[in-house]
């Protein structure tokens, strides 16, 4: 996983970076026919030339000659001077930089199988359109771009609306945005939370020291960061055995006066709503529900209509939901939502006027494409409520024949919730004591294609360990049988091996892993229990792992 990259020393790209010979002159048969067949590719510093472009004039003429459908002339005039070059050498050049690209992609996973992520890998051939012809606006150009704009208002509208946000008075309008997915939703909605609390505390000359939110320790990631950032304590309500989430008789009972909210997903958000009003009518307290909808907001509103977790419950002040999981949109796009103004404190929200009117923003970034935006607009429209409705019922009732071919095996253990009670999605473990356990099994699946993860479960059920497949839209019935067979297969191969094949197999896996070439801090693993400042103080700062070398 790169998220982080380092920029590699030259000192490590000598150390490790001897292939290739530069041959400066063959730039004739083909994109291998250059010197990229026997030299490196670019990596890490801009090369000084185009992609051993003798001219960019020359591309440029072919180039907008190829796009009109004109031969290039062998002699096109260029400052007066006149160049030759072949017809073809002039159509690769315009190629090279793009096939180069291409092709160290190759190895990319295909997403189609990548049955980890809730990230949608499939939308129709018209959104992309319009997202490709609208990839050069950025919506945060609200004046500019009005029609984008207009649409991410109808965006927030009709989700707001879905998450059944209280319409009925003018004064009090739900209150939304777009944002580049659920983690920056959740940054801004606990944001929203804090400065709210802090600003009830301090107009009751209260200490606004310690502020906390209560989360389920099964949490994701960008909870970690969100109160990691803000210096918010987080107070986290352990798994146990059989109750897989967060549990909210435990959760009301770990608030207090520094409480600025909860958090769940899918969770027994009406029991805590329950608890906690009775639990702020005794104490005086306010203490609202931030509901993390990432993966279920576009789920439960057409599975289970009738499961109360959104703003029918008085308690529940925000919900973020990603676009790009079952919003159907791809990688770029998310929402948060607000009941009301009122909790969305006024100065957390700035008003420019810079580009060409008043606008208020509540982001983290600044600019950001408009492209996703439109494309979930698309999706909203051209599906609607039933389409929406069709597709996730598909894919319940696909999860549920997954979970009973799994089951019928007789060899796995189903620990997700079938029939449209949790989300689309199988979580399974090995049944009974074999030699290899589901980590193996994922890794035997690799050699297939398939991207089935395994992992640990939540503090204090570490030892439990599970694969996950997600059902997506392109996840078909036809393409879930194939998925059962390679299982199947999967199996009974790891049956046929004996132990100490199995250990070796582990031993080479990590050696043998995918990754990039030159090691980044991305592999450096930070440990949640390692302190982050040293005993004098000095804080530490990641530490880069030296790649073992690449050739
Ligand atoms: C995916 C997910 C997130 C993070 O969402 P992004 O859109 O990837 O930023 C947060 N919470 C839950 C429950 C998720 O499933």
């Amino acid at each position: 996983m790169v998220f982080l990259s380092n920029a590699i020393s030259e000192a490590r790209i000598k150390e490790t970076n001897s292939n290739g010979v530069h041959h400066a002159d063959s730039v004739n048969t083909s994109v291998y026919g250059t010197r990229w067949a026997a030299e490196d590719i670019p990596r890490f510093a801009m090369p000084e030339v185009s992609s051993n472009l003798p001219s960019l004039h020359i591309t440029h003429i072919a180039y907008t000659q190829r796009k009109k459908c004109l031969p290039v002339s062998p002699e096109d005039s260029m400052n007066g001077v006149t160049v030759t070059y072949s017809h073809l050498t002039i159509l690769l050049i315009v190629d090279m930089a793009y096939r180069l690209v291409k092709d160290e992609l190759q190895l990319d996973g295909n997403p189609a199988l990548n049955l980890a992520t809730f990230v949608t890998t499939y939308m129709e051939e018209e959104a992309e359109k319009l997202m490709t012809e609208n990839l050069s606006k950025n919506i945060i150009d609200a004046e500019e771009y009005a029609s984008s704009a207009e649409i991410c208002n109808r965006c927030v509208n009709m989700i707001a609306r879905l998450y059944n946000a209280p319409m009925h008075d003018s004064s009090s309008e739900a209150l939304g945005c777009s944002t580049v997915g659920s983690s920056e939703a959740i940054i801004l909605s606990t944001l929203a939370m804090k400065r709210r609390w802090q600003l009830a505390r301090k107009a009751k000359g209260l200490s606004t020291e310690n502020p906390n939110l209560i989360l389920g320790s099964n949490q994701q990631v960008a909870w970690h960061k969100a109160t990691r950032y803000l210096e918010i304590e987080s107070r986290e309500v352990d798994c146990t055995e059989g109750v897989y989430c967060l549990d909210p008789v435990k959760a009301v009972e770990m608030a207090d006066e520094n409480t600025i909210g909860y958090t769940g997903h899918y969770e027994d958000v009406k029991k805590v709503n329950e608890l906690l009003e009775k639990k702020c009518a005794e104490t005086g307290w306010d203490i609202g529900i931030h509901v993390d909808a990432a993966s279920g907001g576009f789920v439960a509103p057409f599975v289970n209509p009738d499961l109360e977790w959104d703003f029918r419950l008085p308690r529940v002040v925000s919900i973020n939901v990603s676009g790009h999981k079952y919003g159907l949109t791809y990688a770029g796009v998310g929402w948060a939502v607000w009941r009301s103004p009122e909790y969305l404190p006024k100065d957390l929200i700035f008003n420019i006027n810079y580009l060409g009117s008043d606008q208020a923003s509540f982001t983290l970034n600044f600019s950001k494409g408009a492209a996703h935006v439109i494309a979930q607009y698309y999706v909203l429209i051209r599906l609607g409520k039933a389409g929406f409705t069709k597709i996730m019922t598909n894919l319940t009732n696909t999860a549920d024949h997954l979970a009973e071919c799994l089951l019928n095996s007789g060899r796995f253990e189903i620990l997700s919730e079938g029939n449209g009670k949790g989300l689309p999605l199988v979580a399974f473990s090995l049944k009974g004591e074999q030699h290899y356990d589901e980590f193996d099994l994922s890794a035997k699946l690799r050699e297939r294609g398939w991207i089935v993860p395994a992992y640990t479960m939540a503090p204090k059920l570490e030892h439990k360990k599970l694969l996950r497949v997600v059902v997506r839209e392109d996840f078909s019935r036809s393409r879930c049988e194939l998925l059962i067979r390679d299982i199947v297969a999967a199996l009974r191969a790891l049956d046929t091996v004996d132990q100490k094949t199995v250990e070796a197999f582990r031993a080479l896996k990590d050696a043998h892993a995918h990754r990039s070439l030159h090691q980044s801090i991305a592999h450096y693993k930070v440990k949640d229990s390692e302190p982050v400042q040293g005993p004098n103080g000095e804080v530490h700062s990641l530490e880069i792992k030296k790649a073992p070398g690449i050739c």
